[in-house]
């Protein structure tokens, strides 16, 4: 009988993975954290009993968190990854022309551990000149930070655990204050069909902060339920008009090779079904 690892992120529905070859395990001071190897999706990075990510369809996940901000801004020189402790976030920023990216994450075995078991993520972004990885909680640093970012990518797990504090006002309300203008606050809010409240949470506590807020979708197969939402807020609604032939161009001229992004996508992907809508609408 194969090994299998059953994720508990929903209580009626759920997903399981083969387990091939465990490759760790570990309680840490913040989280029970697994990496095992699974034949449909490679190798599997799991904390809490939450997938988060996979070497098979990570890319879909980590090109819409950081193409569609940093093609809409298309001047970012300094952002900050809160989260993002895999390296996979890191590793898409710092294909673009920043200064710096900054990435606040709680847990230093998630990082070390991704660096040995789950290198294809990271692919060399934690040593990039650009990057600067800091081990901290997210919270308390854009509550004490004095340092101004163009874009705030929350790549976090899901509202347990440390991440709790990641869906707050207060957290938003300093992610804004951290925001220079026209910036904008990228969140990974989990999935419509299955985790309404998050979405609408997320968009109660966002209007009230930022001028423009919204989510756009995409589907990545291991965030099982369906359609995974992003939440998009920004101090002006600007960037989120950027034209196709502007995005494009901007593609273009970083020479990015993606598996998933394109202008096209992030475009659609901002045109939600009328049942998400009406989450965000009431
Ligand atoms: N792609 C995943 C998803 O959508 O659920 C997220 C992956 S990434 C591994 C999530 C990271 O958030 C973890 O490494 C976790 O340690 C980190 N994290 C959780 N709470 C945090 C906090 N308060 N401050 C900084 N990092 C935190």
């Amino acid at each position: 009988m194969k090994q299998v690892y059953q994720e508990t992120l929903h209580q009626d529905y759920g997903q399981f993975f083969t387990i091939s070859h465990e490759l760790y395990r570990e309680k840490t001071e913040h989280q029970d954290l697994v990496i095992f190897e699974n034949a449909a999706f490679g190798k599997v990075l799991a904390l809490d009993g939450i997938i988060q990510t996979t070497t098979g369809d990570n890319h879909i996940y980590h090109e819409m968190l950081v193409h569609v901000p940093l093609l809409a801004h298309g001047n970012a020189r300094n952002i900050l990854i809160v989260g993002g402790g895999d390296g996979g976030t890191l590793r898409e920023a710092v294909k673009h022309p920043l200064d710096r990216a900054t990435m606040v994450e709680i847990d230093s075995h998630v990082i070390e551990l991704s660096k040995e078991h789950l290198p294809e993520l990271s692919d060399g972004a934690f040593d990039h000149p650009r990057s600067e990885v800091i081990v901290a909680d997210g919270f308390a640093f854009v509550e004490q930070t004095d340092q101004r970012f163009d874009v705030i990518i929350v790549d976090s797990s899901d509202p347990v655990g440390p991440s709790a504090v990641l869906f707050s006002e207060e957290f938003y309300r300093n992610c804004r204050r951290c925001l220079n203008p026209d910036g904008i606050l990228i969140t990974q809010n989990g999935v419509p069909y299955l985790q309404s409240d998050e979405l609408k949470n997320g968009h109660r506590i966002l209007s009230g902060l930022f001028e423009d807020v919204t989510f756009y979708l995409a589907t990545v197969p291991t965030y099982s339920g369906g359609p995974m939402a992003f939440g998009w807020a920004s101090t002006s609604p600007d960037p989120r008009n950027t034209p196709l032939e502007t995005l494009q161009a901007r593609y273009a001229e970083r020479a990015l090779q993606t598996s998933y992004y394109t202008p096209d996508i992030h475009k659609g992907a901002f045109a939600l079904p009328p049942r998400v809508s009406r989450l965000i609408t009431g």
